[in-house]
């Protein structure tokens, strides 16, 4: 718990400065706050640039040390709105469940951001950009997806296709400048949600993945594994292929 309450901070930023702290918040400005012991650290997105703003609270004095870069704490010496919104924030956190885990999956996502390599990554850019190819998404289904549905997870293959020919996605150049069509960019975007990082070639999916991601795939293609010999072509929609 942190030696302040709002009635607090008015006094020690004053009335200004908390007005726009509350509007840095409501505008959800602070992003990943870090709730230390004694100690609030958080980014505050601002212009010109964005301003990575602490402030802690010794035991001693009873009063907060603010340690944000900004001239109006480095200069005058002020309580200033930054330091105010991170402390805004972390009572809005106390108070609020739905906040916590919110900050709970931005931390996790910014980690998972940290400990991965953009090499692993596919170099997406615009479709038309100049040096770019355009490539297709793939996902390609177990045969037996009626008898796994009931399973833990459905393990699913992600490919890319380029002039008729399909490889694994990691099998892609990590040089290379590639554009997909949005349906597809947006889809891979939720994969890699669902991997948290890098899409690896083969991708287990929950029940409720698969749904969501059967659901983003209105209109594609859908492909199976072949995994039993004979055709059952002619039992499926169009749209539905196999090798
Ligand atoms: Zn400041």
């Amino acid at each position: 718990m942190y030696p302040f309450t709002r009635e607090k901070l008015k006094d020690w930023a004053g009335q200004d400065a908390l007005r726009r702290a509350e509007m840095l918040v409501d505008h959800g400005r602070v992003r990943g706050l870090k709730s230390l012991p004694r100690r609030l650290e958080g980014l505050i997105e601002a212009r010109p640039r964005d301003i990575v703003c602490a402030v802690a609270f010794p035991k001693e004095s009873g009063l907060p040390d603010n340690q944000c870069p900004c001239r109006d704490n480095r200069e005058m010496g002020l309580f200033c709105h930054h330091a105010v919104a991170l402390c805004l924030e972390q009572l809005n956190i106390q108070e609020d469940p739905v906040r916590l885990k919110k900050l709970m999956e931005e931390r996790k996502r910014a980690e998972r951001i940290a400990s991965t390599s953009e090499e692993d990554y596919l170099t997406r850019v615009p479709a038309g950009t100049p040096g770019s190819i355009a490539i297709r998404l793939c996902l390609r289904f177990p045969e037996e997806i009626r008898t796994l549905w009931w399973g833990e997870s459905i393990p699913v293959q992600i490919q890319v296709e380029h002039q008729g020919q399909r490889a694994h996605i990691h099998e892609v150049r990590s040089d290379l400048k590639v554009s997909l069509p949005q349906q597809e960019d947006n889809l891979l975007f939720v994969l890699e949600d669902i991997a948290e990082g890098p899409v690896p070639n083969e991708l287990e999916l929950s029940r409720a993945d698969l749904a969501n991601v059967l659901e983003l795939m209105s209109g594609m293609r859908v492909w199976f594994e072949r995994t039993r010999a004979g055709s059952r072509r002619n039992r499926c929609p169009p749209r539905w292929c196999w090798d």
